[in-house]
């Protein structure tokens, strides 16, 4: 489906038209920025089966997949927006001190201006519903720049956002390379970017020619350490699901698995197990590859994992298959892979399983310590004392033990990367915080100068503490 893009010159117009929008104060009252936060989950509500068809239309997707993980986690990211902005922006008074407490000190949150979030292609749908409740909550007026890899769902966003929100407070802009430029070169109240690290980088050094605050929300290979004794199939079950949904195009995605060299083949069993089970159409007398599984996004995403499979001197144990027109690539998980393998080269952001042995759980932490903070960083063990061990000794967006990917939904919980797999934090209040300028105030009497009054010229040796 072909997007239309927002012509370059528009871009500075809708830019100002949002900045007059925000100076009429109409965000200031918190009814007003609910109301903005209800017509969102109706815009979700009402049109979930639309979105799930555009999901489908530009990843292949089955529509179980982006109910469970977009529509209904926007709705509950809306819904605690929703419910927590009257406590969120109430202001803060900070802890009692005798010698300011008659300057009524307090701390008053205040919308940052007009913000951009810029969103990636793989959930373009909860990763614009989700920073924009946040934008709404805090009182920004935002311009939303979806992926322009998910030309239907960014035509729906498109439609929707005008009959549903008010438009001199949100806007949309689309396009790829020369409109985000254009959009960068623009001073923001804040800019939140999610995606590749590469462009991260870009990002980042345009919002400092404005001096604009970013927060960077990137990826990175996430790691698994499975534990030689724990329940192994509970363990495969929780792993495949986290690695295949979304075709392994998922921030979070488990994304290599260390085990001992002892407990490989027991292992792989269990996911041999699970692989059957959840793909049972690749068993039986006349086996088919997984059907139901979404694709990849793009030609271009296509050739680079499927060069990452083909170039990999490990051993497929399940999976395997591509077709380049359907842009179709199997769950695949392959074995004995080596530290210097070509799925070892990168984030694979794709449906591929790297089990990589090796002697102990010392070799994997000083492996995962080598490398750029991971954005996750899974375990699995009904082990305190291991747990603690790789918890204890790295460093990483999230650590989870016995679960992947879904922790970026669990409401409460920062969501955000470390060093190279990024920084900030969004969803719930950490979302209305990074939104948020945190205005700090104080009102002082008159009659303190009884008692500060020593604080001013002339300066006379009693001045001096003794
Ligand atoms: P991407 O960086 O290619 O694109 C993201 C956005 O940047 C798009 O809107 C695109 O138009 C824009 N863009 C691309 N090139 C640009 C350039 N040169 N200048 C300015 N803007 C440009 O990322 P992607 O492929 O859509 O997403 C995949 C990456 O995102 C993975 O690395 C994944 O781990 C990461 N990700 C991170 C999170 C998180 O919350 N931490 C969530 C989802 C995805």
């Amino acid at each position: 489906m072909a997007l239309a893009y927002t012509p370059l010159d528009d871009i500075t117009k809708i830019h100002a038209e949002l900045k007059a929008g925000f100076q009429t104060g109409k965000t200031k009252s918190l009814a007003y920025r609910k109301y903005q936060l209800l017509q969102l989950g109706y815009l979700i509500k009402d049109n979930a089966k639309r979105f799930e068809e555009a999901l489908a239309q530009d990843l292949g997707r089955h529509a179980f997949e982006s109910y469970f993980l977009e529509v209904n986690a926007s709705l509950s990211e809306i819904l605690e927006c929703y419910k927590s902005v009257d406590a969120w922006a109430k202001p803060d008074k900070p802890a009692f001190n005798v010698n300011f407490v008659f300057m009524k000190p307090t701390t008053y949150k205040v919308p940052k201006g007009v913000v951009l979030v810029i969103s990636p292609f793989n959930y373009p749908m909860w990763l614009i519903a989700t920073p924009l409740a946040g934008a709404i909550a805090a009182g920004n007026a935002v311009v939303i720049k979806p992926s322009e890899s998910c030309p239907a769902t960014a035509a729906l966003w498109t439609e929707l956002l005008p009959k549903y929100l008010d438009s001199s407070l949100i806007s949309i802009v689309n396009g790829a390379i020369p409109e985000t430029t254009r959009l960068l070169e623009l001073p923001w109240g804040h800019v939140l970017y999610t995606g590749s690290g590469r462009v991260g980088r870009i990002v980042a050094r345009a919002a400092a020619n404005t001096l604009t605050p970013v927060s960077l929300e990137l990826g990175g290979k996430s790691p698994v350490f499975i534990d030689p004794d724990c329940d192994f199939k509970f363990a495969a079950k929780r792993l495949l699901w986290g690695k295949f949904t979304n075709a392994g195009q998922t921030c979070v995605a488990p994304d290599y698995v260390f085990v001992t060299k002892g407990s490989q083949d027991a292992f792989i069993e269990a996911l041999k197990l699970t692989y059957e089970s959840f793909y049972p159409e690749t068993t039986g007398p006349s086996p088919k590859p997984p059907q139901n599984v979404t694709k990849m996004v793009n030609a271009q995403a296509f050739t680079r994992v499927n060069g990452l499979l083909q170039n990999s001197k490990g051993t497929v144990v399940c999976g395997g298959q591509t077709d380049e027109v359907q842009r179709f690539i199997a769950p695949t998980i392959v074995r004995d892979v080596k530290l210097d393998d070509s799925l070892m080269s990168e984030e694979i952001f794709g449906p591929l399983l790297p089990i990589v042995p090796v002697d102990n759980l010392d070799e994997a932490i000083a492996y995962v310590n080598a490398h750029d903070h991971p954005l996750a960083l899974y375990v699995f063990t009904q082990n305190e004392v291991f747990k603690k061990k790789v918890f204890e000794n790295t460093l990483s967006g999230s650590a989870v033990a016995n679960e992947t990917i879904i922790i970026p939904g669990v409401p409460g919980l920062p969501f955000g990367g470390i060093g190279a797999s990024g920084s900030g934090y969004h969803t719930g209040k950490y979302g209305f915080d990074m939104f948020t300028h945190f205005r700090a105030s104080m009102d002082t009497p008159g009659w303190i100068d009884k008692i500060l009054g020593f604080r001013f010229p002339p300066y006379t040796d009693q001045s001096v503490a003794t």
